[in-house]
């Protein structure tokens, strides 16, 4: 009798925890963005195992370990910021690649919704094992990379012209062999006139099944993008800095006409993707007012975050973000741009929504109103009424930010090794 009662006692107990605590987080009433599944309303959202569980009007949740209060706040997929450098090292000579011009990607990423990054071009087929060691396998935020066409990557100096260093073929053979981290192949700084290139990172990404981005321009005179785009790229292929506007470089809009030029409109038809990384001085709202006022969004907005880059007019991704809403974007759209397209553009169509099912990266956001000061580096600058702030971060179902402690029990994030 006694052994019967405890049984009884024990299975009510593990029915108990396992009806009770059938999620691990509820997140309660926040204004749903998902654009793969065309959510754009208020729902709720319950997370377990570090995956989306259940989407729906209203979730119990009294069957949650942990619930997160959204209401009046805009819940999203994690962002993915497609344009970053993140190979940060301690190698003075050496810039974007293992050297001190690239940051640290979970100290910038979490407090701005962002969950994914892609290095772009950092490291090449030469020290991306370095890369990964150092960066990619230390990081919470998940880092990806485009692997840089030259051998060493960002290094920078004359290093960065040398076309003899640029192997299509070992590019495509480390792109394959490391090919859950590294989503294509770029092309940064290079200032002479030929297209090798460009060439050899297509050919490169043509082996690894993976698309290629372009930081293209420098040379005296500039290279024609009517015959990047048309010629040299493939569908699929993505133009970075696609609003910058200098005198080495081609630009998209017209600045005469103020439109954008028919071919750049041809290219978007034969599926060239335009992705905005900001930079230092990539980004020009003489470029951009235009071109958002012609219906020409860019498929993905991105930092292009660095050490430069960020205590300049860029900043961070939500200030990118609020920045072209306050020239034309709705937030659907912003949100678009910074989810479900750049996840489609890297060929991780597992990121970038809210599906049941999905890894639970989740960004959680409120918008603050008043007057907002954006700059561009020529300092044209447009005032704004919107201003995105992050409230929280969610990475494969851990809360890995919370700005105001709206979980109900609040989340203590535990000290990482050493302890302070
Ligand atoms: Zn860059």
């Amino acid at each position: 009798m006694a052994k019967a009662g405890i049984l009884l006692a024990l299975l009510t107990f593990v029915w108990h925890i396992s009806t009770a605590q059938n999620y691990a987080i509820v997140i309660k009433g926040g204004h749903v963005i998902d654009a793969k599944n065309n959510i754009n309303e208020v729902m709720d959202i319950a997370v377990n195992d570090g995956k989306i569980v259940k989407v729906a009007k209203s979730i119990d949740e009294s069957k949650a370990a942990q619930v997160v209060n959204a209401k009046g706040l805009y819940v999203t997929p994690g962002l993915i910021d497609a344009h970053v450098h993140v190979f940060y090292g301690t190698d003075p000579e050496r810039a974007y690649s293992n050297g001190p011009l690239a940051v640290i990607p979970d100290a910038f990423t979490f407090r701005n919704g962002v969950t994914t990054v892609v290095d772009a071009g950092s490291s090449g087929w030469r020290n991306f094992p370095l890369f990964k060691k150092q960066v990619i396998d230390l990081s919470q935020t998940r880092v990806l990379a485009f692997l840089n066409i030259v051998g060493e990557g960002m290094r920078g100096g004359v290093y960065e012209q040398d076309t003899k260093d640029m192997d299509g073929k070992l590019s495509g053979i480390t792109a394959r062999r490391f090919h859950d981290y590294i989503v294509g192949i770029k092309v940064a700084h290079y200032v002479g006139s030929e297209w090798t290139p460009v060439d050899e990172a297509v050919k490169a990404g043509t082996m690894a099944n993976t698309p290629v981005m372009i930081d293209f321009g420098g040379s005296n005179p500039p290279l024609s993008i009517e015959e990047l785009f048309m010629k040299h790229l493939r569908p699929g292929d993505i133009f970075t800095h696609c609003f910058g506007q200098l005198r080495d470089r081609e630009p998209v809009v017209d600045i005469n006409t103020q439109k954008v030029k028919p071919f750049v409109l041809e290219a978007r038809k034969k599926g060239i993707l335009f992705d905005v990384g900001y930079g230092s001085i990539s980004f020009a709202f003489s470029q951009a007012i235009p071109a958002i006022k012609n219906g020409f969004y860019p498929n993905s907005i991105s930092t292009d975050i660095h050490t430069n880059s960020m205590n300049a007019s860029m900043k961070d991704m939500l200030n990118v973000m609020s920045k072209l809403m306050s020239v034309g974007m709705n937030l659907q759209s912003v949100i678009q741009a910074v989810t479900w397209n750049p996840a489609q553009e890297i060929k991780h169509e597992e990121l970038g929504h809210l599906s049941e099912g999905a890894i639970a990266d989740i960004a959680i956001f409120g918008i603050r109103t008043g007057k907002f000061g954006y700059f561009d580096y020529t300092g044209y600058k447009v005032e704004g009424t919107q201003k995105l702030e992050c409230e929280m971060t969610i990475r494969g179902g851990k809360i890995v930010y919370d700005l105001n402690g709206i979980t109900t029990p609040v989340t203590i994030v535990k000290p990482g090794a050493g302890g302070h």
